[in-house]
């Protein structure tokens, strides 16, 4: 199942995306309730009564969670061919242990930066000359757990959604922490929905990413370096992860920073991302002194 965050009239709901993404039911919840958490408000629950069905086109979709409620978390390097040509690239800073990590590397970013799918990226020239896209899968926590083991991570898995974990090459290179590179307003494109965990076959997911028409990132979940248990294995590992955390697993090759010369987002691209089973994110690049009119 497709579970979409959306405005229509004035307030935040939830809904059901139809089979053929034409069309989302309303459900019935509490004034607020979607406001922040989006579709994490129907996570532990049973799904509410349904209501009217809607267009999609004539709703307002927003990201499936508008504002998560902490950081989200993301993991560097984790599928081979990115990691050579991220360290390959001179802006790794922790290349020096290698290019393949001999453990998932965990970096994260805010909340306020998730923007949903059709809303622009915003370039601050002022800020970074290199701007980069990440097609990847994220996942999301439906129940809360600690030092969860590998065998029953899956369990607390709720569903998926598309991040584009856009990144300011020369931030990153200049901080070796990736936070600031990581999490400028709007960096961090979510959706265009969620999907309920059965929705996807983890072992062949394909993750496709295009730059206006060219395709530049065509990989498959299958190739990821550590897989989806181990990556909640680790970040549980002494951190209590909670119903609604985002996880993204990382980016497959074919990121702007892996040509020769680089060729990094500018005024006026748009970032396709079309991930099996869930469906396309797709935002426009916007460039211009404080990031773009904001
Ligand atoms: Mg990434």
């Amino acid at each position: 199942m497709k579970f979409a965050a959306f405005d229509w009239y004035g307030g935040r709901h939830v809904g059901r995306v139809s089979e053929d993404g034409t069309q989302v039911v309303r459900y019935d919840l509490p004034d607020g309730a979607a406001e922040e958490a989006g579709v994490a408000c129907l996570i532990g629950r049973d799904l509410p009564a349904e209501a009217e069905t809607l267009p999609l086109a004539e709703v307002a979709l927003q990201a499936p969670i508008p504002r998560p409620r902490r950081n989200i978390f993301c993991v560097g390097k984790n599928y081979y061919e990115h990691a050579e040509e991220f360290a390959a690239s001179g802006f790794d800073s922790s290349a020096a242990k290698g290019a393949v990590p001999q453990a998932p590397i965990v970096f994260s970013k805010v909340p306020e930066c998730v923007i949903p799918s059709g809303a622009p990226i915003r370039i601050d020239p002022q800020v970074s000359t290199a701007v980069d896209y990440e097609a990847e899968l994220a996942l999301i926590v439906g129940t809360a757990g600690r030092n969860i083991p590998a065998e029953r991570a899956m369990a607390h898995v709720w569903g998926y959604t598309i991040v584009n974990d856009v990144t300011a090459r020369d931030l990153q290179g200049r901080h070796s922490q990736w936070l600031i590179g990581k999490s400028q307003d709007s960096f961090c494109p979510m959706g265009p929905w969620a999907t309920s965990a059965d929705a996807l076959d983890l072992a062949d997911t394909p993750v496709r990413c295009w730059v206006n028409e060219e395709l530049r990132q065509d990989s498959n979940t299958g190739l990821l370096i550590f897989d989806v248990p181990t990556i909640l294995a680790t970040i549980s590992n002494g951190i209590t992860l909670q119903p609604g955390d985002v996880i993204a697993t990382g980016t497959p090759a074919g990121v702007g920073l892996g040509f020769d010369p680089p060729r990094y987002l500018a005024d006026g691209d748009t970032v396709r991302i079309e991930i099996g089973g869930i469906g396309v994110l797709e935002n426009p690049v916007r460039s211009g002194a404080g990031g773009g009119g904001r």
